[in-house]
């Protein structure tokens, strides 16, 4: 691959190269495990499992492919495909905390996010502290502790539809010495590269835009190589991994020491990397990422445009327009487009909700976002609803919010059926 080309090409061209007489679109290697001539080299994968494939629990060349794409478009040296965004969120936390430890994180999260973060981490011994990323940064400081381990944010918040201040976000990462984590689920590679503005991880539900197509639930950890594991805070990276012969990740691995840990320790045995399956259609989605994204984006702006107009809808939440609180963020981070998901309050109460809902004909209600289909969902009855009305709130979940993901149909059309339910509450 010419490390030159444009993103749209990498979008295409990453990840896989065939030699002469190979497939030329990368095959899904549906098989657990893989054969060697001899038991030396079984054993020699044993002790370098970069270097071939052995079980596909640990690496799989489909996954693998997919991987590369993924680190490429990112800008970082190398990832893991997880068998789904939570798994990747989990995994990328994991490696860094251990029981006794301390997470820092935006409280404008996605409701899985934040269950994990406030309930199964907790269990484990890992405290999470949820912080306003409004605040300034002196505020924001005094959340941290000696046992902090990583700074955490959303690059654009599902659904709190807030744009994150990378800068302020990754001088105090650094200040504090510790890794900076972006979930750049919503804008994608495509739209926001988060490497470029000093974040040293970045994780993916690739469920979403990267798939694309709502075929495959999917995540994926992606490292920077841009950390100082070595600055004494973080010894599992520095000190022998008994469990692995001794090695030490950052002397023998250098800038690939996050992501060779993660995948020796926590892939191998907590075992959720990606199928091959999934890996194969989640980077046949990825091949159009580019295409789709400036479509989403575009639908999305002239949707909310139309929505802000609307004498049954109360409030319009998108980063792209010039009422959101993020609009100078999104100016700054989001030059290429805000993304695909909008929210919007409908006046009437739950029952013009319902009504509304009920009545798209081409928006369906699914617990879903960010594929090529116009979807809607009402977070606080649906994906939000584990949460308590109190955690609802600083999730940035009210009552009246519904949620839309804009898809790439002709924007008419949906501005048609959005107009149609709206004349519907009122009958
Ligand atoms: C969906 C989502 C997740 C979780 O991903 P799954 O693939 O559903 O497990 C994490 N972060 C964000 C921002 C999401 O939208």
């Amino acid at each position: 691959m010419n490390p030159n080309w444009k993103i749209e090409t990498k979008t295409i061209q990453a990840g896989y190269e065939p030699g002469n007489g190979e497939p030329r679109v990368a095959p899904i290697v549906q098989s657990t495990t893989y054969k060697y001539n001899t038991a030396a080299e079984v054993a020699h994968l044993f002790d370098h499992p970069e270097k071939g494939h052995i079980y596909s629990r640990i690496s799989n060349p489909t996954v693998d492919a997919f991987q590369k794409k993924i680190a490429v478009l990112e800008g970082g040296v190398a990832a893991v495909a997880t068998s789904s965004g939570q798994a990747a969120v989990t995994l990328a936390i994991l490696n860094l905390c251990e029981c006794g430890d301390h997470v820092i994180a935006s409280s404008s999260l996605y409701g899985g996010t934040f269950n994990l973060f406030n309930y199964t981490l907790k269990k484990m011994g890992i405290e999470v502290t949820l912080v306003n990323q409004q605040a300034p940064m002196a505020e924001l400081e005094k959340a941290f502790r000696p046992n902090t381990k990583v700074l955490f944010g959303e690059s654009i918040s599902n659904p709190g539809m807030e744009v994150l201040d990378f800068e302020k976000f990754a001088a105090l990462a650094k200040k504090m010495q510790v890794p900076f984590m972006v979930d750049n689920t919503f804008p994608t590679p495509f739209l926001c590269q988060p490497f470029r503005l000093d974040a040293n991880i970045i994780v993916h539900s690739t469920t979403k835009y990267i798939d694309g197509h709502a075929t495959s639930v999917g995540g994926a950890i992606v490292d920077g190589g841009n950390f100082n594991w070595a600055n004494g805070k973080f010894p599992a990276f520095t000190n022998p991994d008994s469990s692995y012969h001794g090695v030490k990740y950052h002397e023998q691995f250098g800038n690939l020491a996050y992501i060779v840990k993660l995948s020796y320790q926590l892939v191998r045995d907590l075992g959720t990397l990606a199928s091959p399956m999934n890996a194969f259609l989640s980077n046949l989605g990825l091949e159009t990422l580019h295409l789709r994204m400036e479509r989403h984006s575009y639908n999305a702006l002239k949707l909310a445009q139309f929505l802000e107009t609307h004498p049954q809808v109360a409030w319009v939440r998108y980063p792209g327009l010039p009422s959101s609180s993020s609009y100078a963020l999104t100016q700054k981070y989001l030059p290429l487009g805000a993304s695909g998901v909008l929210t919007f309050g409908i006046k009437g109460g739950r029952r013009a909700g319902e009504v509304f809902m009920d009545s798209l004909e081409l928006a369906a209600i699914v617990v879903h976002v960010a594929d090529v289909r116009t979807s809607v969902l009402h977070p606080a009855s649906m994906t939000h609803r584990q949460l308590s009305d109190a955690e609802q709130k600083i999730a940035g979940v009210s009552p009246e919010l519904v949620r839309v993901s804009v898809g790439i149909e002709h924007i008419d059309d949906i501005i048609t059926d959005f107009s149609q339910a709206f004349d519907k509450i009122n009958i």
